[in-house]
């Protein structure tokens, strides 16, 4: 389905049902079949105490049953009306990392450990479920708006303190295991009780990187409890799906844990940059499929300008168009934009909408493309699963996020550069979490896995695919103590060799089969004991030294740097023979079993191996590439 945010409380006060429903019918006439509501009211749905107001979301949802669109509704959770902000304060509000109160007066400042706020959101939710639960036009639930946006993800206040306390002694049951796990022998941080634990509040010098981790864990834990209050409410009264929100290139909370909660998930598809790079928004499409390998809803979908960059770049309508049917083609089922129409007031006021400020539909060429994403929606196969995975682990980019040799490393764009390569390979790519099996797979990629979860260890073994390994991989354990058991490396029959030091690097270069790659951030000084070298340090303080080692089989391959994107297109080539097809700048071409569809982001003509790809476009064609 096609849909949109839809927030009428916002430009009218009390709006009545034939207001909504005018509104909402030039929308539907040109093609909405699915509105988001409800999220950001809670000041309307209750203006005072234990009293509650449905009007405006009444008149909603009978303008819905009358034109036959489905709604979203959202819980209100991510903003606490002023009379229970003023009422509370500080037990309702996060702390940050140096003990500021976050204020009212924007969205996102509630504490998920606040019990008086548990109480207050259980029973809007309540409120919410029993009026609406049943509704025959209700297609889900949307559980609060983006956990963690704004930096809210970690809260340092004294209730935080106190459940931060009661998850570790859960842990670890014993102080000295907890001593042991954080290394606490180190600058004299021995706790001898664990109610002398806080939130790792701002440090002079460098904080404890294994009291975060733990903080890190604490945190998806308090979020996925937070949200499992509103989840338990809702079942016990409703039968339609739930979900939440999810965003781009974000990893401060464990999605592949958290997504257990929600019955589909759902995503926020935004470009993270000014530049605009199409292999971020596949990566990220990608990574959502792949948390329960099934179609999911992009519930917010860029609409041109946002609000939120340092640059909020001007997009021409037409954009939204190859913007909107590309997260259909890797795999959501549904897109809904963000937002309805542009609106004059509030923070996000330079945000487009699919109206334009003025508010007609004549002066609003988006809303006018809307029937012609529909119908490319509709002809869009569904993804399938694909034979390549590559290992995503949010424990191991927090690792990297914490402490790093190498800190402008970043394990995102280092696995996006990976992802890219194959693609431009013409290759579709799956990611695999530690509770996926992966036999399944003809090549599985360990990318800059610091510690590898036991379950991928174990079946990695037994693996008998292709198997890709880099640097940084398997040097730590599931503290993020740096391995000393044994030597760094790695060790199997066909493959074995010692890390004997390694450290952050400036842009080098390695030769691989006589081609020159750029590398960046990381070496490795390798003791080679099995296996064969097939690529070196060409410059750089190892140069000359091995680079990259494969088994003789040929069947793992260890590259210990980080190759940009185009050196990963020459490893894999030299590795596998796989060349490169044909690409374009600003294109993304994605591959189902007997149809490609080619996705034009640019705003000048291109060709592309003769087929002309006019500015902004969406293209779907037979066979691209002619069989030698
Ligand atoms: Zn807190």
């Amino acid at each position: 389905m096609l849909g949109m945010a839809y927030y009428p409380e916002q430009w009218k006060e009390n709006p009545s049902l034939e207001e909504i429903t005018q509104d909402l019918r030039r929308f539907v006439d040109h093609g909405i079949e699915l509105v988001r509501v409800g999220e950001f009211m809670w000041d309307q749905l209750e203006p005072e105490e234990h009293t509650y107001s449905f009007k405006t979301l009444d008149a909603l949802f009978l303008a819905c049953e009358r034109l036959g669109v489905q709604v979203i509704l959202g819980t209100p959770s991510a903003n606490p009306p002023i009379w229970m902000a003023r009422k509370y304060g500080a037990a309702l509000f996060q702390k940050d990392d140096q003990g500021h109160t976050h204020p009212f007066g924007s969205r996102r400042h509630y504490c998920y450990n606040s019990q008086v706020y548990h109480a207050y959101v259980s029973e809007v939710v309540r409120q919410l479920a029993v009026r609406y639960g049943a509704h025959n036009h209700l297609y889900a639930w949307q559980i609060d708006n983006e956990f963690g946006c704004e930096g809210t993800t970690l809260c340092y206040c004294e209730q935080c303190d106190r459940s931060f306390q009661a998850y570790l002694e859960h842990m670890y049951g014993t102080i000295d295991k907890l001593n042991q796990a954080w290394g606490t022998a180190f600058w004299a941080q021995t706790y001898t009780k664990f109610d002398q634990i806080e939130t790792p509040k701002r440090t002079r010098a460098l904080p404890n990187p294994h009291q975060l981790l733990d903080f890190y864990r604490f945190a998806t834990h308090s979020i996925h409890r937070f949200s499992k209050i509103q989840t338990d409410i809702i079942r016990s009264h409703s039968r339609s799906p739930i979900t939440h929100n999810f965003m781009v290139n974000f990893t401060e909370i464990d999605y592949a844990r958290h997504h257990d909660l929600y019955d589909f998930v759902s995503y926020d598809n935004y470009m993270p940059q000014s530049q605009f790079d199409p292999m971020i928004w596949a990566f990220n499409l990608d990574l959502m499929w792949s948390l329960k390998k099934k179609p999911f809803t992009v519930m917010e979908q860029q609409p041109g300008r946002v609000n939120w960059q340092q640059r909020n770049l001007y997009f021409p309508a037409q954009w939204i168009v190859p913007a909107a049917v590309h997260a259909y083609a890797h795999g959501a089922e549904n897109v809904v934009f963000f937002r309805d129409r542009a609106l004059g007031i509030g923070a996000e006021q330079y945000h487009n909408g699919l109206l334009n400020y003025f508010n007609d539909t004549r002066h609003s060429p988006r809303v006018r493309l809307l029937n012609q994403i529909k119908s490319y929606a509709q002809a869009i196969p569904h993804k399938g699963r694909a034979k390549i995975g590559i290992v995503f682990d949010y424990e191991a980019a927090w690792m990297h996020q914490i402490n790093h040799a190498c800190k402008d490393f970043s394990y995102v764009r280092a696995l996006t550069d990976i992802y890219a390569a194959l693609r431009r390979k013409g290759k579709e790519v799956e990611f695999v979490f530690s509770t996926d099996e992966i036999e399944s797979y003809d090549l599985l990629i360990l990318p800059y896995l610091m510690h590898i979860p036991d379950q991928i260890t174990q079946r990695v073994e037994g693996f008998e695919g292709r198997l890709l390994v880099t640097c940084m991989t398997g040097i730590k354990n599931n503290h993020s103590h740096i391995i000393t058991e044994r030597p760094l490396g790695w060790r199997s029959d066909k493959l074995h060799f010692d890390i004997m030091d390694f450290g952050a690097a400036l842009p080098s270069v390695m030769e691989i089969g006589g081609n020159l790659i750029q590398a960046d951030y990381w070496v490795e000084e390798l003791g080679i004991h099995t296996g064969i070298v097939s690529g070196r340090w060409n410059q750089g303080i190892l140069e000359g030294a091995p680079a990259i080692v494969e088994s003789e089989d040929h069947r793992i391959l260890y590259v210990s740097g980080v190759p940009d994107r185009a050196g990963w297109g020459v490893v894999l080539e030299q590795w596998l023979g796989w060349s490169n097809e044909p690409a374009k700048s600003l294109v993304d071409i994605v591959r189902f079993e007997d149809q490609q569809w080619i996705f034009h982001f640019g705003d000048k003509h291109q060709t592309l191996e003769e087929l002309p790809l006019p500015p902004f476009s969406v293209m779907k064609v037979d066979q691209l590439r002619k069989e030698p």
